[in-house]
């Protein structure tokens, strides 16, 4: 899970620890699995001693390993190798998560709605919301707000406390408490001082980073559910 201590990191080198076809865990990665509304890193796995290239065209995590999943058999266990991921499209996710999280912090502030879900991608990324009296302006004007945070160049910082301290956060008490009893430990997610949330995704450095939010739609998905789609400019 070394993405989550270093999410600019996109090439490195490691070996295959296990191999099952076209399935591949690593001794070390930094790949990220589908995971939280993150879609899974692409970019390549090359083999060292001949320099054949073996692309990764998904990752997934499972019973607390990274699995890559490869375009073609061939690699063996042992094999040393040199990873490089995608960083184009790694970068764009990076963007798009921090950006969800400013985007559900300011619609959670002004309305009090509960964020229900979200899913990232490339081009555009959606969250869900529960709002029961809702009003296209409103959404306009904090995504507004959303941009104006964004300008004022927030810092991103990533730490780790344990259960109990996060069960004294306001914020993510609630969280702590929904979390499995045998997890000891939560990384939380800090945007400057506009919001704090426990999270397994690769953030950003700096909000400048991101650009500017431009809002696609909103949907109405029955009667307080609200579906928000946003891309980055
Ligand atoms: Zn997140």
């Amino acid at each position: 899970m070394q993405h989550l201590k270093d999410s600019y990191k996109s090439e490195f080198k490691a070996e295959a620890v296990k191999v099952n076809d076209k399935e591949v865990i690593l001794i070390i990665t930094y790949f990220y699995p589908t995971s939280g509304g993150q879609p899974n890193d692409t970019g390549t796995i090359t083999r060292i001693s001949d320099n054949k290239e073996f692309k990764v065209i998904d990752v997934k995590k499972e019973n607390n390993q990274i699995i890559h999943i490869l375009d073609k058999e061939g690699l063996k266990e042992n094999d040393k190798v040199k990873c490089k991921i995608d960083w184009e499209r790694r970068y764009k996710l990076m963007r798009m998560h921090t950006t969800a999280h400013v985007i559900s912090s300011i619609i959670h502030k002004e309305t009090g709605a509960m964020i229900t879900g979200n899913q990232l991608d490339t081009e555009k990324s959606r969250i869900d919301f529960s709002l029961e009296k809702f009003n296209k302006e409103n959404i306009e004007n904090y995504i507004k707000k959303a941009n104006e945070e964004i300008k004022k160049d927030h810092k991103i910082t990533i730490s780790t406390i344990s259960k109990e301290e996060a069960e004294k956060i306001k914020n993510l008490s609630k969280l702590a408490k929904g979390l499995p009893p045998n997890l000891k430990e939560i990384r939380i997610v800090t945007i400057g001082s506009i919001n704090e949330q426990g999270d397994g995704g690769t953030h950003v450095n700096s909000t400048k980073e991101i650009g500017a939010i431009k809002l696609l739609s909103i949907e109405n998905k029955g009667k307080s559910n609200r579906r928000l789609y946003f891309s980055l400019e």
